[in-house]
């Protein structure tokens, strides 16, 4: 592509200079050509005017002499001609033929010239007559004016080459230099187009000269190039406030500022305004940078902190309360029992808590190659979770029970299912009713296998599902904190089987039970 244009570049240099040289060699040819033959013209007349004299005076007596002598003084042919239109004396002897209409035009008109070829030589005649009605005719060959021409011509040729060697130097520099701003213009349009931020630049009068595609995204509007400052407000939506900051700054009013806009989708946009430098001639950069997942993430990490803070400071507050009292030595020891496991129970309640946190945030910083991508047999699954639970179940009556098919292998991560399936039977045990059933359930359904942990407890409102799997999010926060929970085990399992590339689902009625199902990639070797 560059090559191309370098190539196109030298050619139309070279081109021109060959234009101009042929121009020039043919207008001369004709110029010089006319210009010499009129001179050559100009002097025949005037010498034959003066040679006609002597012609009237000695021509009648001595005209071969006569028209040597004068052929010797003029350095023409001369030819004297009577009035009858005979030839009375010539010099050389070649003068004497080729005597043409000259001669007669001279007696009509006072003077006759004529260029023919005489031979093959180009002859220039100048006729005049005399008194008696003699008549001199001087002529002269124009290969004299042709050899001027041809040496001038040559001299042009040398000139022309000479021209378009330096043309081709120039082109080449030229070339040269124009790939070299090609390739600076092709880098700077492939940084813009990377760019992350929106590039606006605008010229002195108030155009859009350059934007690059990020605007476009951001502010999810068509090419603004050539918009006015207006224009991409009404049109491309950009905001007021930005139009003032890039407004003052082409005043000068103000050199380097920013700004937050908010947009029609509620999008929150960083807008720096930064004008060019003088050479650029009154030009402001305007960058703009969406910040809406910024903002997100800032919002989910304060209620983030807040909600943490706020799980903590129920069991803290209590363990320092207890204490405070047992450490005054002044409650019996049936009291000071109960106290005591009050305070074990909250300091048991951080420190799930610490350990769901911890989980989170060790799943957060995982990567897929550090999860395992095995065959895993939900039928063993199953029994170890029920063997895992057994405790807790017992405690509360609970009977679980088991319905995988055989063929119910997936590719997942081994742990990374235990732990789900422990979670979702954890909570159904916990919200279950007491002396209730659980059953894990386990299914081949094409590529994928479907697991499924179900109870006949309360079941959950429809109205929480679709939140249910976030953090802290407790259906019930009462009932919820009596079983210890922060609400984080649910937003834990999702983490889990999304990163194995697997889905979760709820189904619940109040009154019915809950269905938790679990879907993964199926083995298929
Ligand atoms: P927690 O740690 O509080 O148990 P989870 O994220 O595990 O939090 O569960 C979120 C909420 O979903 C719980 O507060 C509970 O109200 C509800 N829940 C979860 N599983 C069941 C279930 N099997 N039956 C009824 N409610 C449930």
């Amino acid at each position: 592509m560059s090559m191309s244009f370098r190539t196109r570049l030298l050619a139309s240099h070279v081109g021109l200079v060959v234009a101009v040289g042929l121009i020039a060699i043919f207008t001369l040819n004709r110029w010089l050509t006319d210009d010499l033959v009129r001179q050559l013209d100009t002097r025949l007349f005037e010498q034959a005017n003066g040679a006609v004299e002597w012609a009237e005076e000695g021509g009648r007596r001595h005209p071969d002499k006569v028209a040597t002598r004068i052929a010797h003084i003029v350095d023409a042919e001369v030819a004297l001609l009577d009035r009858d239109g005979a030839v009375i004396g010539a010099s050389p002897p070649d003068a004497k033929s080729d005597i043409g209409e000259e001669v007669q035009t001279a007696r009509n008109r006072g003077v006759g010239k004529a260029t023919r070829m005489r031979g093959r030589q180009e002859m220039h005649y100048v006729a005049v007559p005399g008194a008696d009605g003699i008549v001199v005719r001087l002529g002269i060959p124009l290969s004299e004016v042709s050899a001027t021409v041809a040496a001038m011509r040559s001299r042009l040729l040398v000139t022309s080459g000479v021209a378009i060697m330096v043309a081709l130097a120039l082109g080449l520099l030229a070339s040269r230099v124009t790939s070299q701003l090609a390739a600076e213009r092709d880098h700077l349009s492939a940084i813009l187009a990377g760019m992350v931020e929106g590039v606006l630049v605008f010229d002195e009068r108030r155009r859009v000269i350059v934007a690059n595609r990020a605007v476009e995204r951001i502010l999810a509007t068509k090419s603004v190039v050539g918009l006015t400052l207006d224009e991409t407000v009404t049109t491309a939506g950009l905001d007021e406030e930005a139009r003032k900051l890039i407004e003052a700054c082409m005043r000068g009013d103000v050199t380097e500022t920013e700004t937050e806009i908010t947009d029609k989708k509620g999008s929150s946009i960083a807008v720096y305004v930064r004008p060019l430098p003088a050479s650029a001639g009154g030009a402001v950069v305007a960058v703009l940078r969406d910040q809406t997942a910024l903002r997100r993430l800032m919002t989910i990490r304060r209620d983030f902190v807040a909600n943490v803070s706020h799980e903590l400071r129920t069991p803290v507050t209590a363990i320092q309360g207890y204490a405070e009292t047992l450490l005054r030595g002044k409650t019996d020891s049936e009291t000071s029992q109960q106290f005591l496991e009050i305070v074990h129970r909250q300091a048991l309640r951080i420190g799930g808590l610490v350990e769901q946190l911890l989980a989170l945030s060790e799943l957060e910083a995982r990567g897929p190659e550090d999860i395992a991508r095995e065959k895993v047999t939900i039928v063993s699954v199953a029994q170890h979770v029920a063997e895992t639970v057994r405790g807790r179940a017992e405690a509360r009556n609970v009977k679980v029970t088991i319905d995988v098919a055989k063929d119910a292998v997936a590719i997942a991560d081994p742990e990374g299912v235990e732990r789900a399936v422990i979670n979702l039977v954890d909570n159904a045990i916990k919200y279950g009713n007491d002396g209730g059933e659980v059953n894990i359930s386990g299914v081949r359904n094409g590529t994928t296998v479907k697991v499924t942990v179900s109870d006949d407890g309360p079941g959950i409102d429809p109205a929480h599902l679709p939140r249910l799997f976030e953090r802290f999010y407790r259906v019930d926060p009462g009932r919820s904190r009596q079983h210890g929970g922060a609400g984080l085990g649910l937003s834990i399992v999702k983490h889990l089987v999304e990163s194995m590339d697997g889905t979760i689902d709820v189904q619940s009625t109040l009154g019915d039970g809950a269905r938790f199902v679990i879907t993964l990639p199926a083995f298929t070797g």
